[in-house]
């Protein structure tokens, strides 16, 4: 590893010290991984060089995952690598191949598990330019909190025909008088009430720090009472226990508006949801969810802005964070600079809300909309745009010219 100048971010419990110099490690991934990275972070330092001058920049460190780090050290996730992450806790991400089926487990997977990064944060707001299937899609703006441990995802389920499947079936039948067919593969669905807290404080959190209007639980605690049911319950005694003095619930408020300073919590059954992003967007803000309503609701909420190809996510804990773009490697495009570079540097704009240099993300914000508005776009957007497309480089070089004209 390169020598290392400037000091760690510290994080604890969700609280983050961030020094004048801080140490960030960035992936920058396989596939189209490292044109959009290394653009992403010109363009971060860019906006962090025009706000705060020569009084605070980002030591960037790279570290290897992926294929870059299979040739190198024969390791797709490199001892070396674990061993940064958890010293410095703060990462920014390229896309990282996982083969669908066999082959070696999501590295993006892994590093999630070993930070302990539960809460997946993708926020989706539109831009004037994009093709959404709305007809009024400037009213989407919103920030999708999805638990990321628990739930379906943790994997627990046995295929119909396995002796664990029978066992099952077996100690339902006879100790809890379930009796299910034969042929029944079974699946557990694990919610607990510490994680369902943890997500419900970051979310609340981030939503009283942005100055945002509602927090919607969704849930179907209608069918699952005990599961997504317990969830929306644990939720709304967090809110009310930890933050009172800073929510108000719209069950309290007998349909009166909510006061200027306060943020709404609310919950929503997730099928009349899903509808009602569509139709009244402007209804919904920070939405938080279970794991597999949160997945389903992020690419849902995505496809109403026309572009999922545009969107930055942060998987974050309480003591680690790690920024990532919500597409793929788009192998097809590697090496030919041609890759849209913005979902990456969607995902260092949360990188630098959380270290809380707003200002700095506040300008990133303005470049990337002045493009878009002036169609200076790389070809995804270009070719709906029937404008000329920009190289992965030359869009970052726009953002940059944008920004020192601002
Ligand atoms: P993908 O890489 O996101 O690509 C799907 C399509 O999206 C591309 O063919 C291209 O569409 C468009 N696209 C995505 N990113 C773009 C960009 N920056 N600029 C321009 N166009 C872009 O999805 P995938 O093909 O399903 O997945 C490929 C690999 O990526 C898989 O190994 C998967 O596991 C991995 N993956 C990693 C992450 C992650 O690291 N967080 C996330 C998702 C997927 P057109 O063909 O229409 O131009």
């Amino acid at each position: 590893m390169q020598k290392i100048e400037g000091e760690p971010i510290s994080i604890e419990k969700g609280e983050w010290k961030v020094p004048k110099r801080p140490i960030v490690l960035y992936i920058t991934g396989d596939g189209i991984g490292p044109e959009v990275t290394t653009q992403a972070i010109r363009v971060v330092d860019k906006a962090v060089e025009k706000v705060y001058g020569s009084s605070r920049s980002i030591s960037w460190v790279k570290v290897l995952a992926g294929e870059e780090a299979e040739k190198e050290s024969g390791s797709r996730f490199p001892k070396e690598t674990k061993e940064a992450l958890l010293r410095y806790k703060v990462v920014l991400k390229g896309p990282l191949q996982t083969p669908v089926g066999e082959g070696f487990r999501s590295i993006n997977v892994e590093i999630r598990m070993l930070l302990d990064l539960y809460a997946n944060i993708r926020p989706v707001k539109y831009m004037e330019g994009l093709k959404s299937p709305l007809t009024n899609p400037e009213k989407v703006d919103l920030v999708i909190f999805r638990e990321n441990t628990d739930d379906l995802y943790r994997g627990i389920e046995w295929e119909y025909n396995s002796k664990e499947a029978f066992k099952l079936r077996q100690f339902l039948k006879n100790e809890l008088g379930i009796e299910l067919e034969e042929d029944t593969g079974i699946g557990i669905k694990p919610i607990s009430k510490s994680k369902t807290e943890r997500i419900t404080r970051i979310a609340l959190k981030f939503a009283i720090q942005n100055k945002r209007r509602v927090v919607t639980i969704m849930h179907k605690g209608n069918i699952m009472k005990y599961t997504e049911g317990a969830f929306r319950e644990w939720a709304y005694e967090v809110a009310r226990r930890e933050f009172g003095n800073d929510v108000v619930f719209e069950e309290d408020l007998g349909g009166a508006t909510p006061p200027q300073n306060k943020v709404l919590v609310n919950d929503r059954i997730a099928d009349n949801m899903f509808q009602q992003i569509i139709t009244r967007p402007e209804s919904y803000d920070v939405i938080l969810a279970p794991n597999l309503n949160g997945d389903y609701i992020s690419d849902a909420a995505g496809a109403l802005i026309g572009d999922i190809g545009v969107l930055g996510g942060a998987n974050v804990g309480d003591w680690a964070g790690m920024f990532e773009a919500v597409h793929g490697t788009a192998p097809k495009y590697a090496g030919k600079n041609v890759a849209n570079p913005t979902g990456v540097i969607r995902g260092a704009q949360l990188m630098l809300r959380f270290m809380g240099w707003i200002e700095a993300e506040n300008l990133i914000d303005k470049a990337i909309i002045e493009s878009v508005k002036q169609k200076r776009v790389t070809q995804d957007l270009a070719r709906y745009m029937n404008v000329t497309p920009l190289g992965t480089k030359e869009y970052a070089d726009t953002l940059i010219e944008i920004m020192d004209s601002l």
